[in-house]
Formats: C-alpha cells, sequence, structure tokens
C-alpha cells in the first residue's frame, strides 16, 4: 500500500460511516480516520502524522449543515470526494463551484461501489504522468490546478515542439491534454508527431479548443487523440472524459497483460515465448549471436498432485516459476509453456557457460523449500538444453525436448546438453561413416 494512502471519512450516521470504512479498508487497502462531525474533522488533521489523500465528506453535519466542512478541508488542501443523501441540481452547482473532486449521492449498494471505484482511481493518479500543452499560462494553470487536485503528477509545455520534448523526456507519460492553436507547432501536428512513438494503447490524448468547432475535433480524432473536450468545460465532465479515457487505457493494459502472461504464475506464456524469441532468434541470426534454449520439465510432477493434492501441485509450479524467473538475467525468456513444462531462451550465452548456469538452476530447483498447508514438498527439475542457433527457434526447441527426454531417460534431475556445433560434427562423422561403408 503506498504511504499516501490514508482517507478521512466524515460522516455522521454511525452506521453508514461503518460501511465505508470497512469498504475502504477492505477493497481499497488504505487506512481510514472516522470524523463525524467538523469539530473532529478539523482534530483528525491536527493530529494526522501524514497527509490525507483525500477526504470522503458528507454535506450535512451536526455542526456544518451546509457544507462548510468541505470547504474546511479544501481550504486544507485536502481533495475531497463529497457525498449527500439528496441531490439537486442546485447542490450539484454549488459543490461544483468549490474545487472538489467528484460528488456521490448515498442512496444505493452502486455508489459504494462508485465511490471506491473512485477512491482507486485517485489513487492510481500518484503514480500517473499527465502533460498540460497550452500556450496561455493562465489556462495552463487552470488546469494543472484541477489535474493535481485530482492528484495526478502534472508536466507542462508552452507550444506543439515543447510538448513532444516533453514526451521524450518522459516517455511513460499516459495522458496528454492540448490546445489547437499554437506557435511553433499547433496541437494536430503534434498529436500526429506523438502518435509515431506512443500508440493509443499506451498514451492517451485529448483535444482542446474554445468554441464548438465540430471540424477540429473530428481532425484532432483523425490524427490520432483519443478524445476531444471543448472550451469552456464543465469541471464535471472534464473529469469524467479524463477518467474514461484512463479507463480505457488500463483495459487495454490489462488485456495485453492477460494475453502474454500465464494466469497462474504470473511469468510469460507460451505465446509470449514464441513471439519474443522470434524476434530474439532473428536478431541473434543477424548478429551472429548465441543462443540458448532450455526446455525445463518438474520430475514425477503427477505424484505431487497425486500425493498432496492438485493445490499442492499449484503451489510447486508458482514457485518453480518464481525461481526460473529471479535466477536468470532480465534480458533472458522464460516462460511456463504449459503443465509442469518451462522454457528459458538466453542471448549471448557462452557454450561453456550454458551446462554450469543451468546446472545451478537445477540445484536451486532442488534446494528450494516449498511448503503446502505445513507440509515440505520435495521437487526436483530435469533440463534439456540447446545452444548455439540452427534454422529456426522451433527447431531449437525441438533439440532442447530431445536432450530434455535425455536427462528423463538417464535419471531425472540432471541437465543434459546438445550443442549446435557438436551437431555439426556429429552430422560429420555420420557422412565419413556412410562414406566408409560398402554400398
Ligand atoms: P516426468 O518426470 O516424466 O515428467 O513425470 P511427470 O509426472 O512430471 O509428467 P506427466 O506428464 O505424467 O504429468 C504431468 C502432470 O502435471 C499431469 C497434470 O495433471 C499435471 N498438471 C498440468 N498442469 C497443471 C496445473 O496447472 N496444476 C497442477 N497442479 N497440475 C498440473
Ligand atoms: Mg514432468
Ligand atoms: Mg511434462
Amino acid at each position: 500500500m503506498p504511504e499516501s494512502s490514508h482517507i478521512l471519512i466524515v460522516e455522521d450516521t454511525k452506521f453508514f460511516s461503518n460501511i465505508i470504512c470497512k469498504a475502504v479498508k477492505e477493497r481499497v487497502g488504505a487506512s481510514v480516520v472516522p470524523a463525524m462531525s467538523l469539530a473532529e474533522t478539523k482534530a483528525a488533521v491536527a493530529a494526522a502524522e501524514k497527509p490525507f489523500m483525500l477526504a470522503l465528506v458528507d454535506v450535512v453535519l451536526p455542526d456544518a449543515e451546509n457544507g462548510e466542512a468541505v470547504e474546511w478541508l479544501l481550504s486544507q488542501s485536502v481533495p475531497c470526494i463529497v457525498f449527500t443523501g439528496i441531490y439537486s441540481e442546485a447542490m450539484r452547482e454549488q459543490l461544483f463551484a468549490q474545487d472538489i473532486i467528484d460528488y456521490v449521492v448515498k442512496d444505493s449498494v452502486s455508489s459504494i461501489d462508485y465511490m471506491m471505484d473512485l477512491i482507486k482511481r485517485i489513487e492510481r493518479n500518484l503514480t500517473t504522468k499527465v502533460l498540460v500543452v497550452d500556450d496561455s499560462s493562465t489556462v495552463r494553470r487552470y488546469m494543472t490546478d484541477l489535474l493535481r487536485s485530482y492528484r495526478f503528477q502534472v508536466f507542462e509545455a508552452v507550444d506543439g515542439r515543447d510538448g513532444l520534448r516533453m514526451l521524450k523526456e518522459h516517455p511513460d507519460i499516459r495522458l496528454v491534454l492540448t490546445d489547437y492553436h499554437m506557435p511553433e507547432m499547433d496541437g494536430v501536428a503534434m498529436v500526429r508527431e506523438m502518435r509515431r512513438s506512443h500508440g493509443r494503447d499506451r498514451l492517451a490524448i485529448i483535444g482542446l479548443s474554445a468554441g464548438g468547432d465540430g471540424a477540429l475535433s473530428a481532425k484532432f480524432i483523425k490524427y490520432g487523440a483519443n478524445d476531444f473536450i471543448n472550451r469552456p468545460f464543465l469541471r464535471e465532465e472534464f473529469f469524467c472524459r479524463i477518467t474514461q479515457n484512463m479507463r480505457v487505457l488500463d483495459m487495454v493494459e490489462t488485456l495485453t497483460e492477460m494475453a502474454t502472461k500465464d494466469a497462474l504464475t504470473g511469468i510469460h506464456n507460451r505465446r509470449f515465448f514464441f513471439e519474443a524469441g522470434h524476434t530474439l532468434f532473428a536478431s541473434a541470426a543477424r548478429d551472429r549471436l548465441t543462443l540458448t534454449v532450455a526446455m525445463v520439465d518438474v520430475d514425477f510432477f503427477k505424484r505431487v498432485n497425486d500425493t498432496y493434492g492438485h493445490d499442492a501441485g499449484d503451489v510447486v509450479l508458482k514457485a518453480v516459476a518464481a525461481e526460473l524467473r529471479s535466477s536468470c538475467r532480465q534480458t533472458d525468456l522464460v516462460a511456463r509453456l504449459g503443465g509442469e513444462e518451462f522454457a528459458i531462451a538466453a542471448v549471448n550465452m557462452n557454450d561453456a557457460d550454458s551446462e554450469p548456469f543451468f546446472n545451478r538452476l537445477r540445484i536451486g530447483l532442488q534446494s528450494m523449500v516449498v511448503e503446502h498447508e505445513g507440509v515440505r514438498i520435495p521437487i526436483t527439475a530435469s533440463f534439456g538444453v540447446f545452444c548455439g542457433l540452427c534454422d529456426s527457434l522451433e527447431e531449437m526447441l525441438r533439440q532442447a525436448d530431445i536432450a530434455l527426454y535425455a536427462a528423463k531417460e538417464n535419471g531425472r534431475n540432471r541437465v543434459e546438453v546438445i550443442a549446435a556445433v557438436a551437431e555439426e560434427a556429429e552430422a560429420e562423422e555420420a557422412r565419413c561413416v556412410s562414406e566408409l561403408e560398402p554400398v
């Protein structure tokens, strides 16, 4: 849990306060401080050892019936999400006239869900970088203040060119908000340039401009923006649009993660191994580097399941995956191909080093203390290694699999290596032998 996840909950109904405190603790994982009145709110802020990430505040309190608690918290720079029992347009306007993040009507279970989702988003914003590109310092200041109240990390640029420079300097910026008319380079030209390096799956861009020019919004979107907001905008709309765009980015990220990672162990899956492996193979072939491929298979794994249960088997698989991942270099590919079978692809490992390296891995696996429900599960694994390069990654894996088969045949818990050079020499020898043989 990040240091800053400390939340103040200002609500005078004990029942509702308890529900919210429990939900925040359990579903967000944040620490909470409840307060029942304006006086308690002031005392809580004074006593807090670290600043509150935000406050959830009821508008009507016994000693502050007209939102004075919200006003006071905002004056202390504590971002507020307001909740009310009643909804009215006048109330909405009065609330958004102040710099609140959002308001929620507490009328159903879904409003609790909405609130928790909102808190999680704000928490994510703490590590999310946003770039504001506008030539007007007044507009920049306004937007920057607004975005900071949502807890984003905000960067500023004065025109398109400056925007490109900022993105280059901070390539992990996830959201860009840009004006259209700017000296040096306009917003659309900048978006076009940004899209060369940052696809829609990793950077959201929202265009902004004054006066409902439909053609301009279309132009922005055609050249790569995700969305467009007309100025002047309502703060509420601004926040909703940003949240919506960030949510889409997060969803894409989750889908990518799901498509490339193994659900049980969290390391890469078979699909990713072949995708990334082909790139690795191509660059190794081009630059005449060595590539080493290993297949790792847990010994008698069926027995683990039969003896200790399937859940224990899963614990073993997770432990093996974690050990393999942490023992290899960051640049090595480590994946679960399926079942209790793993694969490793390492670039530029000396042939002479590969056998000792995989033997250390083997011993590492054997020495792991894997426990399930207090019972230690002994495990070993066999390794089939192929080093050098041959025609394709698939062929290398086939050779590694042959080596793995030999390791199993020769007693398990061992490493067998086949080297490309040795293969060539063997083929040569075979040719010589066949030439000597009578026809
Ligand atoms: P060997 O030493 O020859 O490799 O024997 P083995 O028992 O490890 O090999 P075998 O292929 O006979 O058994 C593999 C077992 O792995 C069978 C299957 O039920 C189990 N398995 C496959 N995927 C999973 C999984 O995700 N979780 C668990 N717990 N077991 C799995
Ligand atoms: Mg096995
Ligand atoms: Mg197997």
